[in-house]
This record gives C-alpha cells, sequence and structure tokens, in this order.
C-alpha cells in the first residue's frame, strides 16, 4: 500500500514535472518566437535603412529620404519663403461689406452699399440701359464696361440691354409680391424675398438682348454664350445655375451675373463651385493651411478665411505683399494675397482687366469726352424703348 501510494505520489510527482516542463517549453518557445521576430524586424529596419539612404543618394524622390534631400538640395528646389505675418483690424460692420459677400435666403444684406455709381454717363456704348437710373458698386460698372466692350468686339452684337442692377428693399418687395399674385404661390424660386436679393449689394446685374420682339433675358446661347464663357476674366459669375439650383435655391438665370472680383471669379469657375460651396470650402482653409490658386496668367494667389471675432476682428495679412479682404455676409472675411507669378506687378493682368479693380482708372476712362458722349446717346435710345 505504501509503496503503491509511494509509486502513485512519484507518478504523480511525474505528472507535474511533465507540466512543469511543458509550461517551461512552451514558454521558452513564446521567448524564442519573440525574440526571433525582433531579430527579424530589427533587420528589415536596418536593410531598408540602408536602401532609404541609398535612394536618397539617387535621386532624391523617395518619400523617407525627402527631408535630407530637400536640405541637401534647397538650392536647387524652390523653397517656400519665409512670410512675415502681420494684422489688418477690421470692425463687425465690415462682414458686410466686400465684393465676396454672400447674399441669399438665409443670408439677408443688412447694409447699404457705399459708392454707388451711375451706369448713365459712365458707360460704354457697347450696350444699353433700360432706365436712365441704373447703379452699381463702381468696380462693376468698370467692369460691365470692359466686358461689353471685349463682348461686342468679339461678336459684333450690340444689343445687349441692362435691365436690372441695384435695387433697394422697397423695390424688392414690389418685384416679390407680384411675382406672388402671378403664381399664386406662397414663396417665389425666381424673385429673392425682400433683404435677400444680391441686387441689394450693388454687386449684381441682370442682362437682356434687344430684339424685334422685344426685350428678352439673356439665355447664354448663341453670341452669348461669349458671355457664360468669359465673365470670369472680368470678375464676374453667372450665380444661378441648373446645375447648383438646389444649393442656391434660385433657379436657371443664365442673365443674372454677379461681381466678385477677377480672382474670385476665376476661382470659383475653374473650381466648378457656386458662391455657397466657394465660401464654404473656403472656411476649411485659415491664414495656416490658405487654399493656393493659381490664375491662367500664372499669378499665384493665397485665399484664406477669417471668422469674425465680433466687435473687431484680427485678419492675418503678409507684409509686403498686397492683398484684398472682403466680408462674407456670413459672419467672417475672405483675404487674397497676390505672391506674384511669372511676370510682375498689375501688368500680368489683361489689359481689360488691369484696370478694372481701381475705380481711379475707371474715372479717368470714363470722363473720356469721346466714349461718354457715345455712350449717352446710346443711352438714351434704350431708355426712351
Ligand atoms: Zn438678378
Amino acid at each position: 500500500m505504501s509503496y503503491s501510494s509511494k509509486g502513485r505520489k512519484v507518478r504523480r510527482r511525474r505528472k507535474s514535472v511533465n507540466v512543469r516542463n511543458l509550461v517551461i517549453l512552451i514558454g521558452g518557445a513564446v521567448v524564442a518566437i519573440v525574440l526571433l521576430v525582433l531579430l527579424i524586424s530589427g533587420a528589415v529596419r536596418l536593410i531598408s535603412k540602408g536602401l532609404g539612404a541609398l535612394s536618397g543618394l539617387g535621386d532624391g524622390s523617395s518619400g523617407g529620404s525627402s527631408t535630407v534631400s530637400s536640405d541637401a538640395e534647397s538650392s536647387e528646389e524652390p523653397v517656400e519663403p519665409e512670410y512675415t505675418w502681420t494684422t489688418v483690424q477690421l470692425a463687425e460692420a465690415d462682414e458686410r461689406q466686400g465684393e465676396l459677400i454672400l447674399v441669399n435666403s438665409s443670408h439677408e444684406y443688412r447694409s447699404e452699399p457705399e459708392d454707388l455709381l451711375i451706369f448713365y454717363g459712365n458707360k460704354t456704348s457697347s450696350y444699353g440701359l433700360k432706365e436712365a437710373e441704373m447703379y452699381a458698386k463702381s468696380p462693376v460698372v468698370t467692369a460691365m464696361n470692359n466686358m461689353m466692350d471685349a463682348f461686342r468686339a468679339a461678336t459684333g452684337n450690340g444689343s445687349v440691354l441692362l435691365t436690372s442692377a441695384y435695387r433697394d428693399v422697397s423695390y424688392q418687395q414690389q418685384l416679390y409680391d407680384a411675382d406672388l399674385a402671378s403664381s399664386g404661390l406662397a414663396t417665389s424660386d425666381s424673385v429673392s424675398k425682400p433683404g435677400c436679393s444680391e441686387h441689394h449689394t450693388g454687386y449684381a446685374l441682370d442682362l437682356s438682348y434687344q430684339s424685334t420682339s422685344g426685350n428678352n433675358y439673356l439665355d447664354g446661347t448663341g453670341d452669348f454664350a461669349w458671355l457664360v464663357g468669359n465673365c470670369y476674366k472680368y470678375g464676374f459669375i453667372v450665380r444661378y445655375t441648373e446645375e447648383k439650383s438646389s444649393i442656391t435655391g434660385i433657379i436657371s438665370e443664365p442673365w443674372h451675373y454677379r461681381y466678385v472680383g477677377t480672382v474670385h471669379a476665376e476661382a470659383i469657375t475653374k473650381g466648378g463651385y457656386c458662391l455657397e460651396e466657394y465660401i464654404e470650402m473656403l472656411k476649411l482653409h485659415d491664414s495656416t493651411n490658405p487654399y493656393e490658386f493659381t490664375s491662367e496668367s500664372g499669378s499665384s494667389y493665397l485665399i484664406y478665411y477669417t471668422a469674425g471675432a465680433g466687435a473687431s476682428t484680427d485678419v492675418p495679412v503678409i507684409s509686403g505683399k498686397s492683398y484684398t479682404i472682403s466680408g462674407t455676409n456670413e459672419g467672417g472675411f475672405v483675404t487674397v494675397v497676390e505672391l506674384g507669378g511669372q511676370n510682375t506687378g498689375s501688368g500680368l493682368l489683361s489689359s481689360s482687366a488691369s484696370s478694372e479693380g481701381e475705380s481711379g482708372t475707371s474715372s479717368s476712362e470714363s470722363s473720356d469726352g469721346s466714349s461718354e458722349t457715345s455712350s449717352l446717346s446710346n443711352s438714351t435710345e434704350s431708355v426712351s424703348g
């Protein structure tokens, strides 16, 4: 019994020894595998470092060695210049001023545009006016003159009639009420709510053309396709297209041109945005992460958004670089900094565009005797007709 019990004991001991051995074996195997993995990964790392160094020496284009190569070959690569930033202080009211202001059914225009210029006596002879008393912001009058001169030169068509420009809120109310009366609907998708029309800003123009059947709004076809394709060069966008009507809330209006300035007009057109989308996109780009845009003339720009900070907002700008800042009418500012391009200064803009931005140039042009006389006679004709 005792033997057998001893034997059992021994057997038991042997069993427990076996289990311990198994544990040690497994543990050893795990440690060995871990060591092996560490060894292999170390070797791989060493090898890849060696290869990276080799490719860095070779072409300098591999991702891993790009920092090394850009340090070593900085003289060959265009280096981002270090800009000195400063700030411009803007008031809350400035958020509602400028060529990029967004006005739609959810962003009412709550200012009165300053420096409105009357078209009559300030326009060229390439187009007519529906009424004598038509006004827009002065850069818009200049841009319209340049665009219509180029349009007439390109197509020989002088039938365009400016049908609507700046409108005050009470006039918009009349138009709105008339549209509801004729449609029998509760709201309008063709006439903006009073306060919500771009025409309040002085940056929007409606164009029609004279024909034997009377005045028709531009449809963007025939000769007028030229305007659709070229308007951005003069700072205009076709504001309401069929494609974007679900975003703008306005049906296709190929006659409604909105001035946003040449840089924004080109960026919006080339990017395939509507104004709402463009501002939303820019809101993802502050001055630390600006939207970079190169125009077809080769000039490059940084465009960025600064959220309004209440009574006073510090908008960053780059020292020594020319810039424009516009409010967005939705709570912020958009800055365009011109970095320059292959050419320098204003000479790189087309001659039609170069006189556009500066009111000084426009007033000297419009006071030119011959152009004024011809525009006056043309205006008088259009107004009476
Ligand atoms: Zn309009």
